[in-house]
């Protein structure tokens, strides 16, 4: 049985599965996959030493393949470097790896945001404005795969990411806005499985990468849930996007590149209106319908809590690159949510939504590796039921 196994429209959506498989594959892959690639979208700023306020740091990394490596100094867009006075030391240049193009630039400053402002985002725990931590990744030599990363670490994490959602506070269940937030970070742990799946590494001494569709199985397509919490998400930051249409279409892409730069701002363009998409999916999830009632802001305030939460669990991710594709997905989703939730375009304090560069940055990467993932199930979900499944049939 190849057929569809996941019918009629994707929970708490508006759109059903077949069509969501059809614009991703036809529309939304393919350009996202071409936008990730440009200098605006592969470069992301990210404070990857932090002290982990939980607990002491037990990284539990076996892998080389661990370590973030980032982006060679001299592909690095010549707007996000400081003007004057930081010759880099070789001592800046060492790499974790030892590899040479994996040089670490610790020569950004405020200027690279040039045209974008440093506003809060209520969902997320980022101090974005301590520019001297931060490095940018080159998210392009970075990809999010097997690593290696697994065992108590690992799993303390996930609890305490679990422990902060919605059932915390409704047991039941029945509510959606209750729901939404455990969606959400399934959703993203659906995702992060399906990437480990799609990229394994299969033989470590020869260094042999490829698909694992018995781990695909175990973790996600055995549980209908873990899929549907995936299309969910997937759904929810594509209505973000679409929602902030007008923002995106009009945001500033210069680094520097002005042929790459009116590329990426042509293919946003495309994405953002996309007559099929906009036909096949006019409002991949309806926002409006959220917090309501006497409860309603409550509910948000309590849920931007949790969120903020989870957002401060990524510092403890005891594995570099991990915690790189955490912090990143998670202020996507952090984005995606103040997108969503700030009425006719104000914020919560009623001031005109505004987005940080890293915010954008954030939201199109994870839009990207989410629809990767919505692919990957299913384009090879079937063969992986049919291997590893021993109840074939729907959900
Ligand atoms: P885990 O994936 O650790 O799951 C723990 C428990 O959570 C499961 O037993 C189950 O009860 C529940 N669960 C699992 N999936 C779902 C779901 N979709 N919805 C609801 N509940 C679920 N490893 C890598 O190799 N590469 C990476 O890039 C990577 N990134 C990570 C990023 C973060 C933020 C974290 C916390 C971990 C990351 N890991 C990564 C580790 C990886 O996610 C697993 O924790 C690890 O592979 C061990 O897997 P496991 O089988 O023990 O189950």
């Amino acid at each position: 049985q190849d057929g569809p196994k996941y019918h009629g429209i994707v929970e708490d959506c508006c759109c059903d599965y077949e069509t969501v498989d059809r614009i991703n594959e036809e529309v939304l892959n393919p350009l996202l996959q071409q936008i990730v690639k440009y200098p605006f979208f592969r470069y992301f700023k990210v404070k990857l030493w932090c002290d982990c306020p939980f607990w002491p740091d037990d990284g539990m990394c076996r892998l080389r393949d661990c370590s973030v490596c980032e982006c060679p100094e001299n592909e690095f867009p010549e707007t996000f470097r400081k003007p004057s006075g930081s010759v880099l030391s070789s001592d800046d240049l060492v790499c974790q790896e030892g590899k040479p193009e994996a040089t670490v630039d610790r020569t950004i400053d405020a200027k690279t945001f040039k045209g974008w402002m440093e506003v809060d985002n209520p969902w997320t725990n980022d101090d974005e404005t301590d520019n001297a931590e931060m490095t940018y990744v080159n998210l392009q030599l970075n990809p999010e795969r097997y690593t290696g990363y697994s065992g108590p670490s690992a799993r303390r994490i996930w609890d305490a990411v679990y422990l902060e959602n919605c059932q915390k506070l409704d047991p039941s269940g029945e509510c959606q806005e209750r729901r939404i937030l455990y969606k959400l970070i399934s959703g993203l742990h659906s995702s992060i499985s399906v990437h480990i799946a799609a990229e394994y590494l299969l033989d470590e001494k020869t260094n042999t990468w490829g698909q694992n569709l018995s781990l695909l199985y175990d973790r996600v397509l055995r549980y209908p849930d873990r899929v549907r919490n995936l299309y969910f998400t997937f759904l929810f930051v594509l209505r973000s996007v679409t929602k902030a249409a007008d923002y995106l279409e009009q945001a500033d892409y210069d680094t520097g590149n002005p042929v790459e730069d009116l590329n990426t701002q042509l293919l946003m363009k495309k994405l953002l209106h996309d007559h099929k998409l906009q036909t096949a999916c006019p409002k991949p999830f309806d926002e409006a319908k959220m917090w309501k009632g006497q409860s309603g802001p409550e509910l948000m305030k309590q849920t931007q809590r949790q969120f903020r939460n989870i957002s401060a669990v990524m510092d403890c991710v005891g594995c570099e690159k991990c915690r790189l594709w955490g912090k990143l997905q998670i202020l996507g989703l952090g984005t995606a949510l103040k997108i969503l939730f700030s009425e006719n375009g104000q914020d919560q304090s009623g001031l005109r939504l505004q987005l940080q560069r890293n915010e954008v940055i954030a939201l199109i990467n994870l839009l990207n590796r989410l629809s990767e993932s919505v692919k990957f199930v299913h384009e090879m979900g079937p063969s992986a039921e049919r291997m590893f499944g021993k109840i074939i049939g729907g959900p």
